[in-house]
């Protein structure tokens, strides 16, 4: 019989070993729940199907996947005694470079003067909490593997006080973590970039490693739409680069802003599919109509939304924009900072929210949903065929004690073994 303590010791064994770190013959994850497919009554899915696999991992990704039993295991194996497993999670909008996280608790100030009082703010608490980057980084990514997310993408701040130095930074803790933990780090203006002439920087951030050209409110925040959302394209295209604007900026500016983009995106190719807005809060000023023409646009244009699923008296239209074909991604956004404390890196937990919020709670719905965590991938397509795992995915997946996706979802089960690349990022093999 296995107990705790030796499959912890086993778990362990497997993580120091360099075999394991890079197994040439890969390994057999036996005894995995899969979902195979729907149960309809009518128009209406009762049930989800699943069945029990063998999943061969080699090279970081899937090597194989044929039913339980139906040849012989060859070579090391792990049993996974019927747990789900579901694509690991993408926490696509977190900032893992200024946190308290692993702190003594402490709640931030009561805001004064919106958004400039936090900048104000930020000015003074910046400099003096760049020694320890790296080790409150390295906890808050610990904090995403056990919530089953191996990849994030990170906001960093580049700003005229502290420069590059918190990519520089966070890129360091982040590519010695590379091989639990995927990430790109967006190069994010949070104080402005035409406003104080930010735009030197922002480029040096970009040569320091930075995946992604950041901008911010271009008219609330950067005081001229135009210019600001230029200066960001300007950088995208030298670098080739792909952009994640940070728009918080409601009503008519923020949609300007975004129009602004389609615009350019129209007519300069390189830039399609290569453009999320971050919160985008201003389509929750816009009816249902508007949402849809805009929408629709966007996912013509490859266009992206980053959202941490808001709470507040307006929420974001975001069935609109998934059955538009926006692709709509999930972050935690803060954690414990001085922006706010109530983060947890769960983003299975975003899909739950959204689920609540947008009343998606049949089977079909719920199921589906779990693409809000995994930044796509579902296990089932939107006509109930296997999609995922197949052979060449990346073997980035997290094994939990639930029957099926919808199941996840809805009850947040324990990330039981979470595998970045075949690689164990965090929990045991059971
Ligand atoms: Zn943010």
């Amino acid at each position: 019989m296995t107990t705790r303590r030796s499959m912890l010791a086993g778990a362990l064994a497997l993580a120091a070993t360099p075999a394991f770190a890079a197994p040439a013959a890969g390994y057999t994850l036996r005894n995995v729940r899969l979902e195979t497919g729907y149960d309809r009554d009518g128009d209406d899915v009762t049930a989800t199907r699943t069945a029990l696999f063998e999943v061969k991992i080699a090279d970081g990704r899937i090597a194989a996947v044929r039913p339980a039993g139906s040849a012989p295991v060859v070579g090391p194996a792990h049993d996974a005694k019927g747990l789900l497993m579901l694509p690991s999670f993408r926490d696509m909008h977190v900032h893992l470079d200024k946190t308290w996280y692993g702190e003594p608790w402490h709640a931030p100030l009561k805001r004064r003067n919106g958004i400039p009082g936090q900048i104000a703010l930020e000015q003074k608490l910046l400099p003096g909490m760049l020694p320890g980057l790296e080790a409150r980084a390295d906890k808050l990514v610990n904090l995403c593997q056990s919530q089953g997310t191996t990849f994030a993408r990170s906001q960093c701040n580049v700003d005229p006080v502290i420069g590059i130095q918190n990519v520089v930074h966070l890129k360091a803790e982040l590519d010695r973590r590379g091989d639990t933990f995927g990430h790109e780090i967006v190069a994010f203006p949070q104080h402005g970039l035409i406003r104080v002439g930010l735009q030197q920087t922002l480029r040096d951030a970009m040569k320091a490693g930075a995946t992604h050209v950041g901008g911010i409110d271009p008219t609330t925040l950067d005081g001229d739409m135009e210019r600001s959302v230029d200066a960001v394209l300007e950088i995208a295209h030298e670098f080739n680069a792909p952009i994640d604007m940070h728009l918080h900026e409601p009503g008519e500016s923020g949609i300007a802003a975004i129009k602004r983009i389609a615009d350019r995106v129209e007519t300069e190719p390189a830039l399609r599919g290569k453009v999320t807005f971050s919160h985008c809060f201003s389509l929750m000023s816009l009816s249902d109509a508007e949402v849809t023409d805009l929408a629709a646009r966007m996912a013509a244009l490859g266009m992206s939304v980053a959202s941490t699923i808001p709470l507040g008296r307006r929420v974001m239209p975001i069935p609109i924009l998934r059955a538009q074909g926006v692709k709509v991604y999930c972050g935690t956004d803060t954690v414990v900072d001085f922006w706010g404390v109530f983060g947890d890196c769960d983003i299975l937990r975003k899909a739950n929210l959204a689920c609540q919020l947008y009343g998606w709670s049949d089977e079909y719905a719920l199921g589906q949903s779990i693409s809000l965590a995994t930044g796509g991938p579902t296990p089932l397509d939107a006509k109930g065929q296997q999609a995922w795992p197949k052979p060449g995915d990346a073997a980035d997946l997290v094994l939990v004690d639930a029957a099926c996706a919808a199941e996840a979802v809805a009850r947040l089960p324990p990330r039981r073994t979470v595998l970045h690349q075949g690689r164990l990022a965090a929990g045991a093999f059971a």
